[in-house]
């Protein structure tokens, strides 16, 4: 057995062979990608599948009725059911979108403005991206909703005490929630949390662009209503995301944009609009972004999430015990259910510096507040640095980042 796979059983040379990224030089070094929380790096497979898009079968899709167009249209829509199987969805209830941040304003503008009235309440909590979080305000400053934020433990985990407290009124019509938090690297409980609010008939959107890289989703099985997430996180292209929305929901909401293709018909005095998903797909779509996603999504589906998410966790439990021996290190987030995020602080060395000296070292992390400002300052921070695995990250990244950090140390004196 080699190496890289005595860890865990997983065989990540063999994966690293696929992301030709990885074997570039940074600042002569070797690169140690520990940022794909921000975006993942993409497979050949991936890679190949959007050049031989636009080499080989390359047209708008749904308009022509030429050889092109047909095949590019069939292409698309072969990535929509790849999705759709991914998730556990049908067809139409998988609407392209540009990235999970969409995804959310789509839901907020539609399903906000029509199904919500002034006075509902919309619940997000403290550990939300800004992108669970923005769209909700504009929609209370805009329709007069109430948004309510639920609490976090010192742990990192939902404070379901206040959970029950902030719905305890019954004027929560929708939760709206991380499925993985990108700082804490918290699992929520979806499945409890979607009977939580169906009990108090709410809706439960979620946020899966962290979740969905890791482990599998099944959107029926966690009774989801709307689900979001982006596709250059999980080794597919920027500018594709997805909204999973359940189809009643769907087929009651309004346009989020109006243009082509999402008409049934058009007149000077009145349009009336097409059926989800196209409803909400107005314009030329990112159609090699699509088709590329569908590869990707073929790529993880291959090497399955079981041996994903176990790889995952032997990094991560790796991770932990190796930065605990970093004298004045600190880990942010100890929530019992966790994925392959690690934020951190590192005494006496501001962030910033932190990730600016392991660049040096050829080690991408990220620094700052990972747009989550709100969590940062809950947690008394202005900013952290964050370590990200993916199913490329190898152990000895992990030792490199450790050893990366102690030079960081020796430079500043510490
Ligand atoms: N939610 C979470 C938890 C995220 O980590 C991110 C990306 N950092 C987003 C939403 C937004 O993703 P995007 O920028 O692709 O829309």
């Amino acid at each position: 057995m080699s190496a890289a796979v005595q860890h865990d059983g997983f065989d990540v040379e063999r994966v690293r062979a696929d992301f030709p990224i990885l074997s570039e030089l940074v600042h002569g070094k070797n690169l140690v990608f520990l940022d794909s929380a921000a975006s993942a790096q993409k497979p050949r497979a991936v890679i190949d599948a959007m050049v031989r898009t636009m080499q080989t079968r390359y047209a708008n899709v749904h308009r022509g009725l030429h050889w092109m167009s047909e095949r590019c249209s069939d292409d698309y829509e072969d990535a929509r059911d790849k999705v759709a199987a991914f998730l556990n969805a049908a067809r139409e209830e998988i609407v392209f979108v540009r990235n999970a941040t969409e995804g959310v304003n789509l839901v907020a503008q539609t399903y906000g403005r029509s199904a919500l009235k002034a006075g509902d309440a919309v619940v997000i909590s403290e550990m939300e991206h800004h992108a669970n979080l923005v769209p909700w305000q504009m929609l209370r400053d805009q329709h007069g909703i109430e948004l309510r934020i639920a609490k976090i433990t010192d742990a990192g985990e939902l404070d379901f005490n206040d959970l029950q407290q902030i719905f305890a009124d019954g004027r929560v019509r929708l939760l709206a929630i991380t499925h993985m938090s990108n700082v804490l690297g918290t699992y929520t409980p979806v499945d409890r949390l979607a009977r939580f609010a169906h009990d108090h008939d709410a809706k439960i959107l979620l946020d899966g662009a962290q979740a969905v890289v890791h482990r599998a989703v099944d959107v029926r099985a966690i009774d989801a209503d709307f689900y979001v997430f982006s596709g250059h996180k999980l080794y597919g292209p920027s500018g594709v995301g997805v909204l999973y929305g359940k189809r009643d929901l769907l087929d009651a909401m309004p346009p989020f944009m109006g243009g082509g293709d999402m008409i049934s018909s058009v007149s000077f005095e009145k349009s009336t609009w097409a059926a989800p998903p196209y409803r909400f797909e107005a314009g030329t779509p990112a159609i090699v972004e699509v088709i590329g996603l569908g590869a990707a999504i073929d790529y993880v589906s291959a090497i399955g999430f079981d041996a994903i998410a176990a790889h995952e966790r032997s990094l991560t439990d790796h991770a932990m015990a190796v930065l605990a021996t970093i004298d004045g290190l600190h880990t942010l987030g100890r929530a019992q259910d966790r994925g392959g995020v690690v934020a951190f602080t590192l005494d006496g060395v501001h962030a910033h510096d932190v990730a600016t000296l392991l660049d040096k070292q050829g080690i991408a992390v990220r620094a700052g507040h990972h747009c989550a400002e709100p969590l940062t300052r809950r947690l008394g921070l202005d900013s952290t640095a964050r370590a990200s695995f993916g199913i490329y990250t190898t152990h000895g990244e992990i030792d490199a980042l450790a050893a990366g950090l102690r030079r960081v140390q020796q430079v500043f004196g510490r």
